[in-house]
């Protein structure tokens, strides 16, 4: 088994405040890359920035190769923690813990470069920008990811999570669902509010919609799968006595299936057009599908060699179940895009005792010790079950 550094790294928690400090909206993470090249280019990876991110790629002779992944990116959230190092720009905030994840991750890259005499192979640091929109992910791979760097055997991410600090957690299969919003527009025709006998109500329309759509989970699919249908924002009209033409809504649904995704967005399409030809419109309604967040599913294989792994580094009383996350990520489109196996787990962030607050609070604020050494170690030593056996050696 590799012997790690001693953790924290000392530059860690300077790096953890000063990123706190200076959030960056997705797609917008320009300093947060540039500070991660810098810092990649010093311990001797071979940089590329690629559609918005960064990627660092350190050769070390023959043998497998490994991408560990962490996102940059912070939210428009106005930072209420009252901490000595909160954010100091105006409405946005590390809200999601993104950058533990970036800090953990150039700890284990600088890890990797110290320990480089205990393992063999190719470790690729990759640093995604936009993932709470969906967009990272995506960009990198539309800005020519798979042909610019080599191809990994496996892919590995991690979250910090309002768990017990100092644990980590996976599981096989689905671990985070697949999230998809929907914008509906809901046609009807505009009269005066006195008149409504010449005109087609999208109002009551829309109401219809938002009340049959309840039904999607009780009635369309199975009682033992997992479906969430959520109505967030219905929009009609400006004035009293005035029918609008057409009513707007904005829909959110969360699955852990493919076939039970396909199934709900399948009914939802199906209710509003029925609801709209029953009301006489004469136009159809349209399906605006964006924020589409695809299914994070564990890969079975590399969930049992990373849990063995985390088991062997932290103890097995520090390596638990991860419960399936009904919130949605979109790492996964990287393995995929190489068509390789993944695995996604947990790191507690708050103590005991603590009241923890959930990912995206004004008041998120995981605990700096021993969160950092946790997730910095856990890519690592997940990262080594891969590139730590050498030919000849037994693992
Ligand atoms: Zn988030
Ligand atoms: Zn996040």
């Amino acid at each position: 088994m590799a012997t790690l550094p001693d953790l924290p790294l000392d530059w860690q928690e300077e790096l953890y405040k000063k990123l706190h400090a200076q959030p960056e909206l997705s797609m917008e993470e320009s300093e947060t890359a540039a500070e991660v090249t810098r810092r990649l280019d010093e311990m001797g990876y071979q940089t590329q920035q690629i559609g918005g991110g960064v990627v660092g790629v350190l050769t070390n002779g023959d043998g497998p190769t490994v991408l560990a992944r962490a996102d940059m990116d912070a939210l428009p959230v106005q930072e209420d923690s009252g901490l000595d190092y909160a954010s100091t720009v105006d409405g946005v905030m590390h809200a999601c813990g993104h950058d533990f994840h970036v800090t953990c991750a150039l700890g284990a890259a600088q890890a990797m470069t110290e320990i480089r005499d205990q393992w063999q192979g190719t470790y690729i640091a990759l640093f995604q920008p936009g993932e709470e929109t969906a967009a990272g992910a995506r960009a990198m791979v539309d800005d020519g990811l798979v042909d610019k760097i080599p191809k990994p055997d496996v892919c590995l991410s991690q979250h910090v999570l309002p768990e017990l600090a100092g644990t980590v957690m996976t599981a096989p299969g689905a671990v985070l669902s697949a999230g998809d919003s929907i914008k509906v527009t809901v046609p009807g025709k505009g009269s005066h509010g006195s008149m409504p006998h010449l005109g087609v109500d999208p109002v009551v329309t829309a109401a219809s919609i938002v009340v049959r759509l309840q039904s999607i989970v009780s009635r369309v699919i199975a009682p033992g799968d997992f479906g969430v249908v959520t109505v967030g924002s219905i929009q009609a009209g400006a004035k009293s006595n005035i029918i609008p033409d057409s009513a707007t809504l904005l829909l959110n649904v969360r699955t852990y299936d493919e076939s039970v995704r396909e199934k709900i967005l399948e009914a939802i399409e199906r209710i509003v057009r029925g609801e709209c030809q029953a009301s006489g419109a004469t136009d159809e309604p349209t399906f605006e599908y964006y924020d589409r967040f695809p299914l994070t599913e564990n890969d079975e294989a590399t969930n049992t060699t990373v849990t063995d792994a985390l088991r062997e580094h932290f103890g097995d009383d520090k390596v638990t179940e991860l419960a399936p996350v009904p919130a949605s990520e979109d790492f996964s489109v990287i393995p995929d895009a190489f068509g390789v196996p993944y695995c996604y787990w947990g790191v507690g962030g708050f103590e005991e005792g603590a009241t923890p607050v959930g990912n995206h609070n004004p008041k998120f604020a995981p605990t700096i010790h021993p969160t950092l050494e946790t997730g910095t170690a856990a890519l690592a030593s997940a990262a080594l079950a891969w590139l730590g056996s050498r030919e000849g050696e037994g693992r």
